[in-house]
């Protein structure tokens, strides 16, 4: 079988034997993989947050099972998720899930951009495996992962009844954000970047759209809020000055939700004194749990976001440099992987 995994500098496709699940393990048929911006630091050495494994957002079909496997059958469409917490250390209790320990320990085996690749026990005995309806495309049901985690951090905002809204950055999680705040009856949505492309979609989608090189965004956005400024900005993109604009752009008491991950090493750029004297709180979200996972899914099987408008190309395996390239060029919006 064909796989793309990180080589010593950069990917590597190689053709490996086709792995067989072992006792408790699931072997995933991949349909659909989306290429997610952790992959491209993790290709380049820049993200340290989890082991060297690339291709996490999968969708695909059961095509074998270990010994002991009763929960799924061959050809079961599913939504594997690649990391699951234990449920019951320091860190699960305490209200961490995804900083417990075991979290990071488990991956998919080689890796999601691979024609098969086996879920570890510890993942599939804790239900991180999720059935699918056999019709939903594989294409949409990739993007369950990623749905997820912005469902966990917006459930990680702690201001009453929230009204407005930044967010910093239009790429797929940005405009995902957008859906899910508009769908979520949030008023006033804006939606900054500097891509005129992106800019349109998240229009359609219902927000302002904002761009920081042409105006003052932050004056604009105090203008239409009666001179305070947002609510809760929320940073989806990963430059490092996404993060004060997003501070800036916040109103006094408002928050910060740090989301999409910076270069490993960025330091935030910023008066800190700002921050006490407008109590203005960054609240950082990592990844997220099964239920936000069955969530995400539900949001996606009953057609309540659309997603798919998000993906502009996919690429097959043996296509890999493309789809490096067209996401370094920042030419599309989501790109998925498919066998
Ligand atoms: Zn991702
Ligand atoms: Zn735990």
């Amino acid at each position: 079988m064909k796989s793309v995994v990180i080589g010593s500098e950069g990917f590597e496709i190689v053709e490996l034997e086709t792995p067989q699940p072992g006792p408790g393990e699931v072997l995933i048929k991949m349909l659909a993989c989306g290429l997610c911006g952790t992959d491209v630091e993790k290709l380049e050495g820049r993200y340290k947050g989890s082991k060297p494994v690339i291709g996490h957002e999968a969708a695909g079909i059961v095509a074998a099972v270990g010994e002991g496997v009763t929960s799924l059958k061959i050809g079961e469409a599913v939504v594997p998720h690649h990391h699951v917490n234990c449920g019951s250390c320091y860190y699960c209790i305490k209200g961490s899930p995804t900083m417990c320990p075991s979290y990071r320990e488990y991956n998919f085996t080689p890796g999601g951009f691979s024609e098969y690749f086996i879920v570890p026990k510890f993942i599939v005995e804790r239900r991180g495996i999720h059935k699918i309806p056999p019709g939903l495309d594989p294409i949409h049901a990739c993007l369950t992962e990623p749905t997820a985690c912005i469902l966990r951090a917006i459930k990680r905002i702690a201001v009453e009844e929230p009204e407005s809204y930044a967010v910093v950055g239009l790429g797929a999680m940005g405009l995902t954000f957008t859906q899910i705040l508009r769908l979520n009856g949030a008023e006033q949505v804006f939606g900054l970047d500097i891509n005129p492309l992106r800019l349109e979609v998240a229009e359609k989608y219902g927000a302002t759209p904002l761009n920081p090189s042409t105006i003052d965004a932050v004056e604009k956005v105090r203008d239409m809020t009666g001179g305070r400024g947002v609510d809760v900005s929320i940073i989806a993109a990963g430059s490092p000055l996404a993060l004060p604009l997003g501070i800036r752009l916040a109103r006094r008491g408002g928050q910060v939700l740090l989301f999409a991950v910076p270069p490993h090493g960025s330091t935030l750029q910023h008066d800190i004194s700002d921050l006490i004297v407008r109590e203005v709180t960054i609240i950082p979200s990592n990844a997220a749990t099964d239920r936000e996972m069955a969530e995400a899914l539900n949001l996606i099987v009953n057609s309540r976001i659309d997603l798919r408008g998000l993906v502009t190309h996919s690429y097959r395996i043996e296509e890999f440099e493309g789809a490096l390239r067209t996401f370094k060029n920042g030419e599309g919006i989501k790109i998925v992987i498919t066998p």
